[in-house]
């Protein structure tokens, strides 16, 4: 390490167990709580943060992407930052779904915009920034796609080894992604904690970091960065319903701390916004342990969904999910893969976008929350846009173009499916 140690400005002053509430030094290598195996969270100097992190700061920043937010993020020399343009997606007034939903003031966090089209970006450049500070030089992770990639970009810019475990069923794109970015890939014929299991024995056999999402307490810090952008682009006032479709929970796990941090500062009051998590019918521990007033979640057997971002049978964070869903008076829902589906297409038609079938996930649980009440009229709410929907399969029952010769073909046969594609049909 060379320079100013502390040029980011970074405040990082410890790690704290998430359950047993034990200090550790933040500067060597670590991965989870030696006390119990939970996750470790990082804390700052609040008040060293707010003397050189203020409003006009943060503004005059146009640049760094989610490392606007240095002060609160680990990484203490600028030198070992690895920054693709991760951070600052756009909240998007979606005014033609919301009303076909009855929701007007709905808003999507378009974080398909980040590097490798996921929200894994921001994890990623904060586990492998901060881990290559404290000397890694090589990573394993399991991944249900997006993470591998993910890692595989952020591995490459760190000139860092990488080896991802995916399930043997996941998404081509996300397995193409690895291995053209130099990472190694092994598919493994089980689940995500399958490939949990294999990465930690790899990890301890061969030194390479784990970087297992609450494995290690960096990812979260990334993730944290979304909750601070809401907050921002609220003009300092949270939405009132927050909707993430959950699998590992990270991000909401981060934006439930960055809260807690925006309040530290000053920045906001103590009004959260409700926090709802949704799963799939086919996987859903923390909806199951949420219903059921569980502090901690069953892992769920025999996990099926499309969604495989949220395939994800148990959590290492269950308990820091379900204390954010109940300290924000919020929800947690399922939808089916049938929603799931028809979602995917709706989105697309009116105007959010190619989403994928995570994201598709968070919108269908929309008329849900209004039943329930979780959303009420007029409400401000913000679905989790998290990936883009060209890196998995298409959702099932599009319509099979046509194909002609482009010097013989019959042009009436092409003219109606168009007005009726235009026309918003199905
Ligand atoms: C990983 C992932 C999720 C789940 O995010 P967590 O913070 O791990 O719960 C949702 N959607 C997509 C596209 C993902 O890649």
């Amino acid at each position: 390490m060379t320079g100013d140690r502390s040029a980011t400005g970074s405040t990082l002053t410890h790690l704290e167990g998430a359950l047993s509430g034990t200090t550790y030094p933040a500067d060597e290598p670590i991965n989870t709580d030696p006390a119990d195996g939970r996750p470790l969270l990082p804390r700052y100097d609040m008040e060293k943060a707010a003397r050189t992190l203020t409003k006009d700061s943060l503004a005059r920043r146009r640049s760094g992407g989610m490392w606007r937010w240095r002060e609160l993020l680990p990484v203490r020399d600028p030198a070992n930052i690895v920054f693709l343009g991760e951070g600052d997606t756009p909240l998007l007034p979606q005014a033609r779904l919301g009303e076909a939903l009855g929701v007007p003031n709905l808003f999507t966090k378009a974080e398909g915009l980040n590097p490798t089209g996921s929200f894994k970006a921001r994890g990623m450049a904060a586990a492998v920034s901060r881990a290559v500070e404290l000397g890694a030089r090589s990573f394993v992770a399991p991944s249900a796609g997006n993470a591998g990639g993910a890692l595989a970009a952020y591995g490459a810019a760190a000139g860092a080894a990488v080896t991802v475990l995916m399930p043997v069923d996941a998404p081509a794109s996300n397995r193409h992604e690895v291995l053209a970015m130099g990472g190694r890939l092994v598919l493994v014929e089980g689940l995500i904690n399958d490939c949990g299991r294999i990465a930690g024995e790899i990890a301890a056999a061969t030194g390479a970091f784990d970087v297992s999402t609450l494995k290690e307490p960096y990812r979260v810090e990334g993730k944290k960065t979304m909750g601070l952008e809401l907050a921002e682009q609220g003009g300092w006032r949270l939405p009132d319903v927050v909707v993430y479709p959950t699998g590992g929970g990270t991000g909401l796990v981060g934006m439930w701390k960055a809260f807690a941090e925006l309040e530290a500062l000053g920045w906001i009051g103590p009004e959260r916004p409700r926090m709802v998590a949704v799963q799939s019918e086919g996987c859903a521990p923390i909806v199951r342990a949420f219903e059921a007033r569980e502090r901690f979640a069953e892992p769920w057997e025999d996990a099926r969904t499309r969604a495989s971002g949220i395939r994800v049978p148990s959590a290492i964070g269950d308990f820091l999910i379900l204390d954010a869903l109940r300290e924000s008076e919020g929800a947690a829902v399922t939808v089916s893969e049938d929603a799931i589906d028809k979602m995917q297409r709706l989105a697309g038609r009116t105007g959010v976008g190619y989403v994928g079938p995570e994201s598709a996930a968070a919108l269908a649980a929309v008329p849900e929350l209004s039943r329930r009440g979780v959303i009420e009229a007029g409400d401000h709410v913000v679905v989790f846009d998290c990936g883009i929907g060209q890196k998995y399969p298409p959702p099932p029952g599009l319509p099979e173009p046509p194909v002609v010769d482009p010097s013989d073909y019959d042009l009436e046969s092409l003219v109606d499916p168009v007005d009726s594609r235009y026309s918003g049909g199905a």
